[in-house]
């Protein structure tokens, strides 16, 4: 189907129809929490009086479209929360991954594609000297946080607000501590966690004396929308932490090889001391990693104490799909090209919402934006607090009905990936600003 001509609603009374969708849903709610296999999958953040939200099931992906279980396609600015770059099936990645499955894919010994993959990494990012494979961020997240208090010999972390890294302990609630009673997570972890506000380097300095391990830091925040680090604030963090001997743990899980080849710390000049790493890495594979400086890496079973391990970490399918991806994105003018079109589509979509009188952000970073129904630049996590969410639900549902996909919560990243062309990105301004006109 036209992406243009995808007509439906979301109760599946419309042309295109979602019966397929809605018939999946009920399967899948019956068996499955809440009928996803990651809370934010669910369509409950954009839920909203003209839409009874099933959320779409969906059936294939090509380039830069998916397409449901009942044949509409959508222009995707999901991309799997991240992962797909370079799109849906790229031909050198599914080779890549097709080669694993002729040759077998995994075995639990150690194979060359996990030393080729190693060197390809410390490449894009220098300060990766050594790295080990995981199988998803928040998983590297946990190691990292373990090694930063194996090789210090301090338990106390520092987290940003809003900042997110998976369902880790010690993190995860730490923003709200009122709801994790009830959350299952153990306060006495959550005592061991300082927060502070994310572009606030005196709020960061008055935390961090004492017996902190490790400052755990987003460098560009992608659960708030897309928050754009304030010029200096990341040198800076990386100051204060040199300063107090007080490691700085990067997790790049979004930013890595997505807002440059070498992640934020290409971005903005600063060398994290463990810098975590997923999503892209593995292609659209099930991947992470962490790594840093050899000496903190020694930590690391079997050469030091700290003990991680896992059956499927360095499986030659992961290595493969992601070495593949990032001989792809080492091609000349792949970032310069996903920023063009990025800044193109963000500033499209913000002029249609200012000429309506629209309180809409739009900031990017690479190819990372949000859009932000907020009368204020959004820098932290109380200016996110602002945001209009009924406004964003609004505009969700009339995107999907023009056949665009967005992330289904104004909190999480949207992305561009190398598939999506100029039209695809004139198109979408087109269709934003025919929905920004049904919510004046
Ligand atoms: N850190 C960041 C910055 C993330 O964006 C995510 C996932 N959205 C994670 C960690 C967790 O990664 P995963 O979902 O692969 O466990």
């Amino acid at each position: 189907m036209d992406v243009g001509a995808a007509e439906h609603t979301l109760d599946g009374s419309s042309p295109g129809g979602l019966k397929r969708s809605i018939s999946n849903y009920e399967r899948l709610r019956a068996s499955i929490p809440g009928g996803v296999n990651s809370p934010f999958r669910g369509f409950q953040h954009v839920a909203c009086a003209s839409a009874v939200a099933p959320m779409l099931v969906m059936a294939r992906g090509e380039g830069a479209r998916i397409f449901d279980v009942d044949g509409n396609a959508y222009l995707d600015y999901v991309c799997a929360w991240g992962p797909l770059i370079l799109g849906h099936v790229p031909p050198p990645v599914r080779d890549a991954a097709r080669a694993a499955l002729d040759e077998g894919w995994i075995f639990g010994a150690s194979t060359r594609h996990e030393a080729a993959f190693a060197e390809a990494i410390r490449d894009c990012f220098p300060g990766m000297e050594m790295t080990r494979f995981v199988n998803s961020g928040a998983e590297a997240v946990q190691a990292a946080v373990r090694l930063a208090r194996s090789f210090s010999g301090r338990s106390a972390l520092v987290k940003l607000e809003g900042c997110y890294h998976g369902h880790v302990e010690s993190l995860d609630m730490a923003d709200e501590r009122v709801r994790a009673e009830a959350s299952g997570v153990v306060k006495a972890l959550l005592d061991e966690t300082r927060v502070a506000p994310f572009n606030d380097l005196d709020a960061l300095e008055k935390v961090l004396d004492g017996d902190v391990a490790a400052v755990v830091v987003e460098p560009v925040p992608g659960s708030m929308g897309v928050i754009p680090p304030d010029a200096g604030y990341l040198p800076a963090v990386r100051e204060a932490c040199t300063r107090r001997g007080v490691l700085l743990i990067f997790d790049e899980v979004l930013t890595g090889f997505r807002v440059a080849l070498g992640g934020a710390q290409e971005r903005y000049g600063v060398t994290a001391d463990i810098t975590v790493l997923g999503k892209i890495l593995g292609g659209g594979f099930a991947a992470g990693a962490y790594g840093g400086r050899r000496d903190i890496m020694a930590q690391v079973a079997p050469l030091g104490p700290m003990y991680q391990a896992g059956t499927f970490c360095g499986n030659p399918l992961t290595m493969r799909a992601g070495l593949a991806t990032v001989a792809q994105l080492r091609k000349p003018g792949t970032y310069e090209a996903l920023e063009r079109r990025t800044a193109r589509l963000t500033r499209g979509i913000a002029e249609a919402a200012r000429a309506l009188e629209i309180a809409l952000e739009a900031p990017h970073v690479g190819s990372m934006f949000g859009l932000l129904f907020s009368d204020r630049p959004v820098r932290n996590l109380t200016d996110y607090q602002h945001c209009d969410d009924a406004r964003f639900a609004a505009f969700f549902h009339g995107m999907l009905r023009e056949g665009v996909y967005l992330p289904p919560s104004q909190s999480d990243a949207a992305v561009l990936s190398t598939a999506h062309t100029d039209e695809d990105v004139e198109r979408t301004i087109e269709a934003a600003a025919r929905v920004l006109r049904t919510l004046k």
